[in-house]
């Protein structure tokens, strides 16, 4: 393998060119980017100094470290499974195979929350299938004086959710649980929040290949109706809850009627009316917050 390389050309713009051109052959739309990204992981300069440096060499060992990430962005893995970070409200989460990325639209569930949450007074969180602790770690940076409990049944999820407390520094304020969604949980909280699986199994199939291929499917599917975990949160977590504590969620685009039918069933109300329902930068229907009426 390495002998091609001494006659290739290694310098940034050439190699980032190539590797374009290679993805988007198999229909890969954003080619040049993630060209980019895997080029900065392999040598460590940074977007802008590739910009600035066109004419900087890769070293032949970091080019053939790229020839791997190449093939496995050809079978349509994410950037962030490859690289194995993902940036969430302007923070490095670390990801693996066995947690959902953390997506932008997730994003607008905290804003949501830190608008109605909105001083730095001390309460105590619960977060609902951490995964790779993007919500609940997120929200403790953002607030100091914030204690959260986490559960997962994934005990790997787990892993990357303590790796990624302990690097943004906030372990001392997160306590992980492995269980089935609040089973073995102990209140009292202020609120609840959690981005449970929410898709019906019948689309996970037509998700697209990043997704369906490389995000874990426990973290996507969300029963026959793609409703069945809200059904699980709504039953267990009033016991769980103080007196008018909150509850946000992300959900499907479609989802938000149904879901808030749920949660009324089991005694939440909808928060104020008009702010209920929160829309992603998309203009689709994204994070709903409730609250406990006992
Ligand atoms: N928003 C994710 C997707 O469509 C799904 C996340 C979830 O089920 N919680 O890929």
């Amino acid at each position: 393998m390495m002998d091609g390389v001494g006659q290739k050309d290694l310098r940034i713009q050439s190699v980032i060119a190539e590797m374009a051109g290679q993805f988007s052959d198999i229909g890969i739309e954003t080619g040049d980017l993630d060209a980019r990204w895997l080029v900065e992981a392999v040598s460590g300069v940074g977007q802008t100094q590739l910009f600035l440096e066109p004419e900087k060499q890769l070293t032949p060992v970091q080019f053939e470290k790229l020839q791997t990430m190449i093939e496995r962005r050809k079978k349509f893995e994410p950037i962030a499974k490859i690289i194995g970070e993902k940036e969430f409200y302007g923070r490095g989460f670390k990801v693996t195979r066995d947690v959902l990325d953390p997506r932008p639209d997730t994003e607008t569930l905290i804003d949501v929350i830190l608008k109605r949450e909105a001083d730095n007074r001390p309460l105590k969180f619960l977060d609902v299938g951490v995964g790779s602790g993007a919500i609940a770690i997120t929200l403790l940076c953002e607030r100091e004086n914030w204690q959260a409990v986490a559960s997962d049944v994934s005990e790997k999820a787990l892993l990357v959710a303590k790796e990624n407390s302990c690097l943004l520094n906030v372990d001392r304020r997160l306590k992980l649980v492995r269980t089935s969604w609040l089973q073995a949980i102990a209140g009292p909280f202020d609120f609840i929040v959690s981005n449970p699986p929410y898709i019906d199994r019948a689309e996970i199939d037509i998700l697209a290949r990043d997704v369906k291929n490389f995000d874990p499917h426990l973290a996507l599917d969300g029963g026959d109706d793609g409703l069945e975990a809200y059904r699980q949160i709504a039953k267990t977590s009033g016991a769980v809850l103080k007196p008018q504590g909150r509850m946000y969620l992300e959900i499907g685009y479609k989802q938000a009627d149904l879901v808030i039918e749920i949660f009324v069933q089991q005694g939440f109300l909808p928060a104020k009316m008009s702010e209920c329902v929160t829309k992603d930068l998309g203009g689709n229907d994204r994070v709903i917050a409730l609250v406990w009426d006992r």
